[in-house]
């Protein structure tokens, strides 16, 4: 198998322990069989999330001894600025603890009551802030993108058609901005391709509305167009964010991604108006425009990391390692989301344990029973975060797809690890028959999966 090898050597390393079982059954028990309430000390392979879990870089902890902690002005913050500009070319960059207070102050400088905001899929809290402010938000991905199975190379596409009408039914006037998330994180990381953005703004353009990227994933996005779409193989990384970029009016960012830090974000806009009033509510609710909701220390160890995450050395490696979990479990025949995507494997759990049914959560079954056995940390990506009951006839709404999404930290774990992770789940596999369905003991009345708590059924 072709698989690049780790472009770093380790310098510094942060002990794991395993577990034995006795203590993780102990432990699942207590937390009542959510994750969410386990110790993170007691986990062995932790795939909750790659949101702020990446690993810096030597250069990176240099630069937070070099953090300069004036509350005005400091040179860390005209550091992160240029660098912003230079790789997004966007004039204002306003920075913030990390990126829903972005999507926040977008929305709140944006966004009416009555107003749409489309989007190939919302990520949650973009949708939620949306909706904080009263608007209404769409998704209006290709049909490719909700099939798990279909092979498309760019599955996180905005449906240009859909949108078109969209625009036309709603009218122009209720719709104050447009979005694309690169890549799309709700839809399975699948990228967005450059003639796709192309179409979308020369769309837009015509309506007059602004064009905002969310740009958690961009370097592995813009490495996906270099990989996959004709035209872009000779281009650099950099050269073809500069050019996506080129397309739209502002970006939000969560740098806990592709930012290569474990807190930090930013909003970047064109629009001089936007950015004033943005920069006002900044104050109010973070801190002065030269920190935003970070230390200098932050700033500068952002900076260095949106350097770094251009590097293809290191895109190669993170896509590549990615894909080779992926590949493992596609040879032992493990039903996953398809193509790969760039931060995640995502399981069909629904296909893995076919005896559960779906009132009995297979998806939270198998998250169990990935960390009882293994010690590995996944989420439920289903029933437990999304069935909803309907108002009228009580009856409960189930999602279509039952996913465990097993996300990869950036330059955290070696090959090594994921060959762990791939042999865990194909012996899992091996005797899947012994998964017991769960029943929900405990339920908040709001995004219930963070804190619920479960039983065993049987
Ligand atoms: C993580 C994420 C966000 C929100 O960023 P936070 O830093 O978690 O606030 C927004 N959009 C996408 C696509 C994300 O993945």
């Amino acid at each position: 198998m072709l698989f690049p090898a780790e472009p770093f050597k380790i310098k510094v390393v942060e002990p794991i322990r395993k577990t034995t079982r006795e203590e993780r059954d102990r432990l699942i028990r207590q937390a009542g069989y959510n994750v969410f309430n386990l110790p993170a000390e007691s986990i062995y392979i932790d795939l909750l999330t790659d949101s702020g879990t990446s690993a810096m870089s030597d250069n990176q902890w240099a630069g937070l001894m070099l953090g300069d902690e004036s509350y005005a002005g400091s040179r860390n913050y005209y550091h992160f600025e240029q660098t912003v500009r230079e790789i997004f070319g966007f004039r204002h960059v306003i920075p913030t603890h990390q990126g829903r207070m972005a999507e926040n102050l977008l929305f709140s400088v944006a966004v009416k009551p009555g107003d749409y905001v489309p989007n190939n899929i919302h990520f949650d809290t973009t949708r939620a802030n949306v909706e904080h402010k009263g608007g209404i938000a769409v998704d209006l991905v290709i049909d490719e993108g909700r099939d798990p199975y279909v092979e498309h190379p760019f599955k996180g596409n905005i449906d240009v058609q859909k949108l078109e009408r969209f625009i036309e039914e709603v009218g122009p006037e209720r719709v104050p901005l447009a979005m694309l998330t690169v890549t799309n994180n709700s839809g399975g990381g699948q990228p967005v391709s450059m003639e796709n953005v192309r179409q979308t703004k020369r769309l837009l353009e015509r309506y007059g509305i602004p064009l905002i990227i969310d740009a958690c994933r961009f370097a592995e996005n813009c490495y996906f167009i270099k990989e996959r779409e004709p035209g872009y193989e000779r281009k650099t990384v950099a050269e073809i964010a500069r050019e996506l970029f080129g397309y739209a009016d502002g970006c939000t960012m969560s740098a806990k991604k592709d930012g290569l830090v474990n807190i930090g974000g930013f909003l970047a806009l064109n629009n001089e108006e936007w950015a004033e009033k943005a920069t006002q509510l900044l104050i109010l609710v973070e801190g002065f425009p030269t920190y935003g909701g970070l230390a200098g220390r932050d700033l500068e160890a952002m900076a260095r990391g949106l350097r770094e995450v251009l590097d293809e050395d290191y895109l190669r490696f993170r896509i590549g390692q990615v894909r080779y979990l992926g590949q493992l479990l596609l040879e032992a025949g493990i039903p996953i989301v398809r193509p790969v995507g760039g931060h995640a494997v995502y399981i069909d759990a629904k296909a893995f344990l076919p005896h559960i049914p779906q009132a009995q959560f297979p998806g939270q079954a198998l998250v169990v029973a990935l960390y009882r056995e293994y010690g590995i940390r996944a989420v439920e990506i289903g029933s437990l975060m999304f069935a909803r009951r309907d108002p009228k006839t009580g009856q409960t709404i189930y999602p279509e797809l039952e996913l465990v999404r097993l996300a990869i930290p950036r330059r955290v774990y070696t090959t090594m690890h994921m060959n762990y992770v791939a042999e865990s789940i194909i012996d899992l596999y091996r005797r899947r028959d012994q998964v017991r369905g769960l029943r929900i003991v405990y339920e908040a009345p709001v995004l219930r999966h963070f804190t619920a708590r479960l039983e065993e059924v049987g």
